[in-house]
């Protein structure tokens, strides 16, 4: 998409810049079928990594079929996280799969959604780009659908198309992506079909009718996969694979069936023991560097139990990254609890009851008013009782407020996001966003600079670094200004205020000192965490929570 065209952050990361003209010779086209959700985007980004490490310059390229121009806008509840790339962008979930599987931070340049295409084609219709032209679907909307997968800058671009084939929305890119690899020469492609071959207990056999039924759609619009990847819930049997190999026209070696694992990081290791880079780069003629796979990942976990205060409880998905860093952290997957239960206990005391299970807590994103109190309970409870808390943008607000209330008896202490009338707004509109309207792309977003101050426990965990860049996503701010007397310096330190721990033009981060574990941080770290690399924040939560597991 073009700059103009865009709907860009307020504040876009001061070193982006659009991917030129450079553009990649070579493509792997990922479709899926029968469901969604069977993995889809981990085969993506483990395809990508394993090509990288064999010394290949890749990049990725997510297809979204829907027509919002961005994920900003929906509900994590039924789509999951929205993930903030450092431009700025807010993206499907599946980009942050590719940052952290492929170590490379990706950027708006790496999702393209149908909302973006036809935004982009009528904006040139309007302009009079189309010379008279009667605007269609063929060849307008594809050739725009194919500028952008061309202008992959890559040698092999991997593009993923959302959803399942047979969905209405996604037919215009399969049938740009068939285009293009007649344009370019179908010997440059190569188009992997991700299915799912259900268990049918009561036969005790393996259906691959739905399996055949999507590969032969994907034939109908003139694709014909060169690799079949069959998820299915145990490993399967061989003649049920024969099968899917004769009904889909894909030699036997080419068919993969990969089970369920409990760990997604051992896909790469499993597509890399069976040589799918190998053979991709056979089917696309390019020389490969065997170094081997260069990836580590935690293989014991700390003996923590961790709880997520949450309130988006739909999917799992809704927390994706936090989860991630954490896994990554080497710390079991978290336990959702929900907020509103929360609310409900009757006694701090149940409070406390309830979430001495729990080594540690996180307080994660989130908007609107649902949900806010328990959160509150719990931070609250976690300052009292010492419990290892981690405060997260919205988790970061609402600690500000705990504090106002119970340690400096501003009793009614509120965010203007859940209170417009609070006699104290300790967490205010920031005030560039009173003037927008539009709520798509318009929050404070991406990578913002802060200083860290030293003396803190922030400034250990980020091991001294002073200047910083986060990813931000949020509308309102720590009220500084107005507030000043709740807040001190490292080592001014007083019981009875909050330290801030970094700050740029708005505050950063606070912690207590005098507490075992309790940061909050008005940014998402868990948006950097990385395979071998997690975010430092969650190391440090995970360290404090083992200390007090091990009490
Ligand atoms: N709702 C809050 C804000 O807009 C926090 C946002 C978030 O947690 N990402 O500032």
């Amino acid at each position: 998409m073009s700059k103009e065209s865009s709907l860009p952050g307020l504040y876009a990361h001061p070193e982006f810049r659009e991917v030129g003209n450079l553009s990649a010779k070579k493509f792997v086209v990922i479709t899926g079928g029968v469901i969604s959700g069977i993995g889809k985007g981990i085969f993506a980004a483990s395809t990508a990594r394993i090509l990288k490490d064999s010394g290949v310059r890749v990049n990725t390229l997510k297809i979204d079929p829907y027509l919002n121009v961005d994920a900003g806008t929906m509900n994590p509840n039924q789509h999951g996280e929205v993930f903030v790339t450092d431009d700025g962008y807010e993206a499907d979930l599946d980009l942050g799969h590719y940052e952290r599987f492929l170590g490379q931070n990706m950027t708006r340049a790496n999702n393209l959604t149908a909302g973006q295409v036809y935004w982009s084609v009528v904006r040139k219709e309007r302009e009079g780009r189309f010379l008279g032209a009667t605007v269609q679907m063929v060849p307008h909307v594809t050739e725009e659908i194919k500028s952008k997968i061309r202008s992959i800058d890559a040698d092999v671009g991997i593009i993923e198309i959302g959803g399942t084939v047979g969905d209405i929305e996604g037919e215009i890119f399969l049938e740009a992506v068939r285009e293009l690899s007649l344009e370019l020469g179908r010997e440059n492609f190569v188009f992997i079909h991700v299915t799912f071959v259900p268990y049918l207990k009561t036969t005790n056999e393996f259906k691959t009718k739905p399996t055949q039924q999507s590969i032969q759609l994907l034939r109908r619009i003139g694709i014909q996969p060169d690799f079949l990847v069959v998820r299915s819930e145990s490993p399967m049997d061989v003649d049920s694979l024969d099968k899917v190999a004769l009904f889909g026209g894909v030699p036997r070696n080419r068919v993969i069936n990969l089970p369920d694992t409990s760990n997604v990081y051992e896909i790469p290791e499993q597509l890399y023991r069976l040589g799918l880079h190998r053979s991709m780069a056979k089917m696309l003629r390019i020389d490969l560097v065997d170094n081997g796979l260069k990836w580590e990942y935690p293989k014991a976990v700390k003996p923590v139990r961790i709880a997520l205060v949450g309130k988006y409880l739909g999917t799992d998905d809704a927390y994706k990254s936090i989860f991630e860093s954490l896994i990554l952290a080497g710390v079991e997957k978290p336990v959702v609890i929900d907020a509103e239960h929360i609310e409900e206990l009757e006694r701090d005391e149940d409070v406390r009851m309830y979430l001495s299970n729990w080594d540690g807590l996180i307080v994660p994103g989130g908007f609107g008013k649902r949900g806010i109190e328990g959160k509150i309970r719990v931070i609250k409870a976690a300052r009292e009782e010492r419990i290892p808390i981690l405060g997260i943008c919205l988790g970061m607000q609402l600690m500000v407020i705990e504090f106002a209330r119970h340690m400096a008896g501003l009793e009614k202490a509120n965010s203007t996001e859940f209170d417009p009338n609070t006699p104290h707004p300790v967490i205010d509109m920031m005030e560039q966003q009173k003037k927008v309207l539009n709520l798509g792309g318009t929050m404070r977003l991406g990578a913002q600079k802060m200083e860290i101050l030293p003396g803190s426990r922030l400034a250990k965990i980020y091991g001294d670094q002073r200047e910083v860049y986060e990813r931000h996503r949020h509308r309102y701010e720590v009220n500084y200004e107005g507030y000043k007397e709740l807040f001190c310096k490292p080592g001014e330190e007083d019981r009875d205020k909050l330290v801030i721990s970094a700050m740029s033009e708005f505050v950063e981060a606070v912690e207590i000192p005098d507490h075992p574990f309790f940061v909050g941080v008005q940014y998402h770290p868990e948006y950097r965490s990385k395979v071998g690399a997690p975010h430092p924040l969650f190391i440090a939560l995970a360290d404090a929570a083992e200390r007090k597991g091990s009490r």
